[in-house]
């Protein structure tokens, strides 16, 4: 029998991180509930709050200015890839930049996308 190599366990190990964190700080509200540690706490626990309120309501969305021209005219290259772009007002051209946020935005069946551009790469591979 082997034993996995250690970065096997370390996804493993994450939760049981996380749930140790959230017992230290509950047991640092519980014995000291007015310390400047606890103050800290809640600031951090507020940040939290207000980032995920932040980005229910405002979700972020894609960049469509062109780097050349500044024109909000950026499209994707092929629309069978989220790989390059292209710009509809001038010659601007990235084979290699990430049409991702554009894809997303632009594309309902996004996994059938993903799943036909691996299987495209498998291909090429063989
Ligand atoms: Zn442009």
């Amino acid at each position: 029998m082997t034993m996995p190599r250690p970065s096997a366990w370390i996804p493993f190990l994450v939760p049981l991180i996380f749930l140790g964190a959230i017992g230290l700080a509950a047991a640092v509200l519980a014995l000291k509930p007015d310390s400047i540690l606890s103050w800290v706490g809640y600031g951090v626990a507020g940040l939290l709050l207000l980032w995920l309120a932040g980005t229910t309501f405002w979700p972020a969305r894609a960049d469509r200015a062109c780097p050349e021209c500044g024109q909000e005219a950026l499209e994707r290259m092929d629309p069978t890839t989220t790989m390059g772009l292209c710009c509809t007002q001038c010659t601007y051209q990235d084979p290699l930049a990430s049409g991702w946020f554009l894809a997303e935005e632009e594309v309902e069946g996004l996994d059938d996308l993903v799943r036909q551009q691996r299987q495209t790469m498998r291909d090429s591979k063989r």
